[in-house]
């Protein structure tokens, strides 16, 4: 049976070549991330090229996710490139350009320094060193060093629990969102999402020409998670930016109540960071690695992220396979269809819902061996995925866009196919395709959706 929840892989120098990403499409990966944090456009073009022409060489529909940098804060450079800060020492951050020492350095951001207030806590280097604010004015902030180190060259800078007042996108992510949208890109991941109005802006400038997953990284975005999910298409749950921002001990609660909150409103989401961490390194993880992502399948995450496992990583190959492994055997557990089903509101009253729900118990008790929807509509895929029916389901549609976008989706495989009304049709076409891709052989049933027209549900053995 195939794996219902997806895999997201970040493709670096450890995973750009031909051969390396043909590789990654036999271990199983659905979804690629372009991260524009790194790299040029040139090798985003040159990888985006090999994901399209060997997913069609597979005969799979790969997804393309391309994750924007952000409004990423860094401090400047330093005379000796590092300083070592000591706990009570007083340090200036200012726009001076100039290299930095040990009583000061640049922060290149006037609108941050306008922001800052006394009391006001900076995390630098993820967190490692804490700063407090001692005074603040348009021109520099002088703070008191709480927990100290070494500080080096641009490092990162936190400002927990503050409204930024930032647009959601830099110049760069403007350039790099035009680029990774005339490159044909599935979804656009936006980094540092504070407000409902950071997704609305990016989402007019995109239009209709990706998906718009929220990265949510702040706690800001965690306090208003019901209005930016209802706008955006996905989430992503970015707890390597949310562990610094926020106290590590309450990230498993609020990547249980953000999974939650997506299930609800029927958004997919991506449990990302540290997933297979030890792996970077060492061709097996640890015990707990093992854990966070069976318990990312448990509550029912559309998909689960490789970072630099899979990019810069030793073993991305490995990192991936174990994360096949480790999701397949989670979704066997019987009591993780029924704890996500507990976690699952009930359909709405639409028509859509009902067709999908009546699907869903056809499968589960014709039994199925897949459910085949024939629909250009993401909302009805959407919805589909979200009741997490018992086995995969096949995405027919006229919309190659629809077939690209909705491998993000838990349970979803995508088929092209041209447009068919007519029933007979639609059924012999959802045998035709269930065979020929893997999903279901002679003797077997399967369900069929018909969402183009007469809104019916089927069960047909093969
Ligand atoms: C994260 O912070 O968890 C994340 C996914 O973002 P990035 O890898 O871009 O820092």
């Amino acid at each position: 049976m195939k794996r219902s929840g997806k895999i997201v892989a970040t493709i670096g120098p450890s995973s750009n070549s031909l051969e390396a990403i043909e590789k990654l499409f036999l271990c199983g990966v659905n979804v690629f991330r372009l991260n524009f944090s790194h790299g040029s456009h040139e090798g985003h073009n040159f990888v985006y090229n090999a994901i399209r022409n060997i997913g069609k060489k597979l005969n799979i529909c790969p997804t393309i996710l391309a994750d924007l940098q952000g409004p990423k804060l860094r401090v400047g450079i330093f005379e000796n490139d590092k300083i070592i800060l000591e706990k009570g020492d007083i340090f200036r951050l200012d726009l001076d350009p100039t290299p930095g020492n040990t009583r000061r350095v640049n922060l290149p951001h006037p609108e941050i320094l306008q922001a800052l207030t006394v009391g006001t806590t900076l995390l630098l280097d993820d967190g490692k060193l804490r700063f407090e604010v001692t005074s603040a004015n348009e021109a520099f902030a002088e703070v008191k060093v709480k927990v100290g180190g070494c500080l080096s060259n641009r490092k990162g800078v936190n400002v927990p629990q503050v409204m930024l007042p930032i647009p959601a996108l830099t110049e760069k992510d403007k350039r790099d969102l035009d680029f990774a949208l005339n490159l044909g890109v599935d979804w656009i991941a936006l980094s540092f999402v504070q407000r409902v109005e950071d997704v609305e802006q990016t989402k007019q400038i995109i239009k209709d020409r990706a998906k718009v997953m929220s990265k949510i990284e702040k706690p800001l975005a965690v306090s208003a998670i019901e209005p930016i999910a209802q706008i955006s298409d996905g989430i992503m749950v970015a707890r390597g930016d949310l562990g610094v921002e926020m106290n590590p001990e309450e990230i498993p609660c609020i990547q249980r109540l953000i999974i939650n909150t997506c299930h609800r409103l029927g958004k997919p989401v991506v449990v990302a960071t540290q997933m297979l961490e030890s792996m970077i390194d060492s061709p097996s993880p640890t015990r707990a690695e093992v854990s966070d992502i069976a318990n990312a399948v448990y509550s029912g995450a559309d998909a689960t992220m490789l970072s630099a496992e899979s990019a810069s990583g030793k073993y991305p190959f490995e990192a991936v396979e174990m994360m096949d492994k480790i999701i397949r055997t989670t979704e066997k557990d019987p009591s993780c269809i029924r704890r996500i089903e507990e976690d699952t509101q009930l359909p709405h009253q639409t028509v859509l819902d009902a067709k999908c729900m009546s699907a869903k118990e056809m499968a589960k008790f014709a039994p199925a061996a897949c459910i085949v929807m024939f629909t250009d509509s993401f909302e009805s895929i959407s919805r589909c995925s979200r009741l997490r029916p018992c086995c995969p389901i096949i995405l027919v549609t006229s919309s190659k866009q629809l077939a690209y976008s909705a491998g993000m989706l838990n349970g979803v495989y995508s088929k092209i196919s041209k447009k068919e009304f007519n029933i007979d049709k639609i059924c012999s076409s959802a045998i035709a395709i269930a065979k020929d891709l893997g999903f279901a052989s002679i003797g077997e049933n399967i369900v069929v959706i018909n969402d183009i027209d007469d809104n019916s549900v089927h069960c047909l053995k093969i």
